[in-house]
């Protein structure tokens, strides 16, 4: 196939699709503009190894300049696709500085920009929060200064920075309204296995606890008002407390949303010259509950970009692999494999203090498991879900039996179920 296929956003999923469509033999012209002036890079490590307090920070390109170069992939940095019109054979895009981009079909790949915290003072200086490089680069330096970090917010990418932090050294206070840990993601056992770990480290946790405010103190960040009435000295405050679809695009051309970009499996929106892959998006539940969810992870750009090119080719997408995820929190290695949202029970294996493993069951068939420090548990389970299969959940809790050995047939739906 020939003409131009343009695709907004250039990070994991952008990237993807692009790569994807070159694969496929797509000779056509391929664009992909991009808001962040460099080339697609990795996320993950932004709040891991580079904002480490040795050596200088390393940033990972997702692919070496010459292999766009070779691929025909054009890119163009540092703008965005402020407007676009579509209809059924094409479209036009208007970018920020009024260039015109012409196109056939079009790809939305705009990520997610984080939630903003609607407290007076959110926007003193020394109050950051972090999605790119830029982000990124600023929190490091100001980690260099620092002394008295506040985390807001105990999820992923908050617990990440908060144990890299502290292992420079730093006093570190992480607030989290909920009661527990990555709540929204993890079971209670993994919420107090991690936590207990960072408190080992020195950091510091309110559980339970909301943010009303930020004082200021010689101009930047002084200090955390609690709802409680307390107030927590800083001089460096994180907030990470989500994040939020950039769909402002997708409303311009009017296509359904629901909080994300409403997609299929096949990730098409509503417009049928309009494919959209990543955080952008909401998805069918993979477990086939009557629900949409958005996957934020590397795996489900990646993987979504790809449906996403077979799409534009009128190809059908080849079937997707079990979604996984990880968060490397200083010492501890947290793996996800597959998806417990929806899950109506837990099996719990816990190895000494040093590994953990939940597994999560819908309907008494595995659907999930989340592993700390247990790579063999993680494959055998993304096994098991690859191949349809469940893990006998009576010897799943001793630690001392392989997974691997326990995977079983799932057993025969009742049809009147
Ligand atoms: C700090 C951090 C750590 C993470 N760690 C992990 C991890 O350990 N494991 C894991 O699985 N996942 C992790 N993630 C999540 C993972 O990085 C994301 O799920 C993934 O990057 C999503 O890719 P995406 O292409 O959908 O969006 P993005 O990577 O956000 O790319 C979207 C791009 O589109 C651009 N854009 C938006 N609107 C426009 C426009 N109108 N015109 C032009 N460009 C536009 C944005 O500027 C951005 O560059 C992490 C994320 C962050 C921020």
């Amino acid at each position: 196939m020939t003409g131009h296929i343009l695709i907004v956003g250039g990070g994991e999923a952008g990237l993807s699709i692009a790569v994807t469509l070159r694969d496929l033999g797509y000779e056509g012209e391929l664009c992909i503009v991009g808001a962040e002036p460099v080339p697609p890079y990795q996320r993950p490590p932004l709040s891991k190894e580079f904002l480490y307090a040795h050596g200088e920070p390393v940033t990972a390109e997702l692919r070496a300049p010459e292999f766009l170069t070779d691929h025909r992939i054009d890119l163009i940095l540092d703008r965005t696709v402020d407007a676009a019109t579509v209809n059924d054979s094409g479209g036009l895009a208007v970018l920020d500085d009024g260039t015109e981009i012409a196109f056939d079909r079009l790809a939305l790949a705009t990520g997610s920009e984080p939630r903003r915290l609607g407290v007076p003072g959110a926007d003193l200086p020394g109050v950051v929060s972090l999605r790119t490089l830029a982000d990124a680069t600023h929190l490091r330096t100001e980690l260099e200064h620092a002394r008295r970090v506040v985390i807001v917010g105990g999820g992923f990418i908050g617990l990440e920075v908060a144990a890299t932090a502290r292992k420079r050294g730093l006093d570190v206070t992480v607030v989290e309204t909920t009661d527990r840990l990555m709540a929204r993601a993890v079971a209670e056992p993994i919420s107090t296995f991690v936590l207990d770990h960072h408190a080992a480290e020195g950091i510091r946790f309110l559980l339970g606890t909301e943010v009303t405010g930020f004082a200021a103190r010689n101009g930047r960040i002084g200090a955390v008002q609690l709802a409680n009435g307390e107030s927590l000295p800083a001089d460096l405050v994180l907030v990470g407390v989500g994040a939020v679809p950039a769909t402002g695009l997708a409303e311009k051309l009017g296509l359904v949303r629901e909080r994300g970009i409403v997609v299929d499996a096949h990730a098409r929106t509503s417009h049928r010259a309009v494919v959209a892959a990543g955080d952008c998006t909401v998805q069918p539940h993979p477990n086939g509950l009557d629900r949409l969810i958005a996957i934020e992870s590397v795996n489900n750009a990646v993987e979504q970009g790809r449906a996403a090119a077979h799409t534009l080719l009128d190809r059908t997408p080849p079937p997707r692999g079990v979604p996984w995820f990880w968060s490397n929190q200083g010492a501890l290695k947290l793996q996800i494999a597959g998806i417990s949202d929806g899950y109506d029970d837990i099996v719990v294996r816990r190895d000494g203090v040093e590994r953990l493993t939940v597994l999560y069951y819908r309907s008494g068939n595995l659907v999930a498991a989340d592993t700390v420090d247990n790579p063999r548990d993680h494959l055998a389970v993304k096994r098991c879900l690859a191949d349809g299969k469940t893990i006998d959940p009576v010897n799943a809790t001793n630690p001392g039996v392989a997974l691997k050995s326990l995977i079983i047939p799932r057993p025969e739906m009742d049809p009147a179920q």
